[in-house]
């Protein structure tokens, strides 16, 4: 029999506790790769919730906590993300950065006390069938950490049969929840161009090879997909993030010259597309010239299974939460979308206010009175699928 989750999920004192661990890992934050000492706070602080299994170094430096009913039935994973910015942080508050150029500037700190809170919720109510997976994963950032996770031979007992995750956003209101079935999260891929010819003088340019007119086609061929459109099943965006060439003399003519290009598609096919177009294109420009191309913070769209996407609408609708109006998939890409892969997941939004900075910017802090709906919504989907 499930029974209700109410919003007063953890006694007062535990929410102050979760909120003093988002504020002491917002102070202390790791970049991605490098989050050990993440991951040995959030594994002291959850030492008394007595996982059945605990797996450090998922990944490289991710964490996973098991706790089992002892009885048959789904292994139901739930994921935050370790890792915060190389950015500098720009708030006056109490608990910003205390480490110069990193900062959690994309909530991260908060997606972890949740996770921590429903460890705490979970101790309290254990499971009545199944297990129940935190994973704590590195390096959501560059698209590395979930493909690390899944490729780690740790993960083939914790391979989940549902996966769960959320984000918070800036821009919906306060609480206010979005989940559908389908894309969640667009994909993406970095292309790095690096194009490589003869220097020559600057008087007598065409004894050398100037990749400049490659460079110029790229800006071309670029050009339809840089203003974006509206968000649909064709959806393709390209974003010219960097571009270099030669060297600032005026006496030669260059050789060297690198373009960054960010592609990013509505799902996993579409970008596949315009990936293969452009580099196609681009290869066809770089007459005269060395064109070298390779692929950087690759990530798939995140694809949320219908069933899945249902059971979460379903606790939504059991908290009484508010929807938020929200054009699926986000734009921005997130390794969660790895997890799509290999299982039935669901990837949820939860609106961090409309005033709220965005995501990466340096003055944004995650909302704490966020972590109490965000625990909810995973406690719910526990009693959903596996009792208690
Ligand atoms: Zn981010
Ligand atoms: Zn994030």
């Amino acid at each position: 029999m499930t029974r209700q989750v109410t919003r007063q999920l953890l006694p007062a004192d535990d929410m102050a506790r979760l909120i003093a661990l988002r504020r002491k890992l917002h102070m202390a934050p790791d970049l991605s790769g490098q989050e050990t000492a993440t991951a040995a706070q959030l594994l002291e602080f959850l030492h008394l919730t007595k996982p059945a299994r605990v797996v450090p170094g998922l990944g490289g430096t991710g964490l996973a906590l098991v706790y089992d009913s002892g009885r048959a039935g789904p292994r139901v994973m739930f994921r935050a993300e370790l890792d915060a910015l190389p950015i500098v942080e720009q708030t006056a508050l109490d608990h910003a950065s205390r480490v110069t150029g990193a900062a959690h500037l994309c909530g991260h700190d908060g997606h972890m006390a949740i996770l921590a809170g429903l460890g705490l919720w979970i101790a309290r109510n254990p499971p009545g069938s199944g297990q129940v997976v935190l994973l704590f994963q590195p390096a959501e950032e560059t698209g590395a950490g979930a493909r690390a996770v899944l490729a780690d031979p740790q993960f083939d007992a914790l391979r989940p049969d549902w996966a769960f995750a959320l984000h918070n956003m800036p821009g919906l209101g306060l609480g206010h929840v979005a989940v559908a079935p389908g894309p969640a999260s667009c994909a993406s891929v970095g292309l790095r161009v690096r194009l490589t010819g003869r220097e020559a003088h600057a008087a007598q340019p065409e004894t050398g090879r100037s990749p400049a007119p490659v460079l110029a086609a790229i800006m071309d061929l670029l050009a339809p997909y840089m203003t974006p459109g509206p968000m649909g099943p064709h959806f393709g965006l390209a974003t010219l993030c960097h571009m270099s060439l030669g060297q600032p003399a005026f006496g030669i003519a260059p050789a060297s010259a690198e373009a960054w290009i960010t592609l990013r598609g509505y799902d996993d096919a579409v970008l596949a597309d315009l990936e293969a177009r452009l580099c196609a294109g681009i290869a066809a420009a770089a007459t005269g010239v060395r064109c070298d191309i390779t692929r950087h913070d690759a990530f798939h769209a995140s694809v949320n299974d219908p069933a899945a996407a249902e059971i979460v609408q379903a606790v939504q609708a059991r908290l009484d939460l508010p929807t938020a109006r929200f054009t699926f998939p986000m734009r921005p890409s997130e390794d969660f979308g790895a997890f799509s892969q290999v299982t039935r997941m669901a990837l949820v939004f939860l609106g961090a206010g409309e005033a709220q900075p965005a995501l990466h910017d340096p003055a944004y802090d995650f909302p704490d009175p966020l972590i109490a709906p965000g625990i909810a919504l995973f406690a719910g989907i526990t009693e959903q699928l596996l009792g208690v």
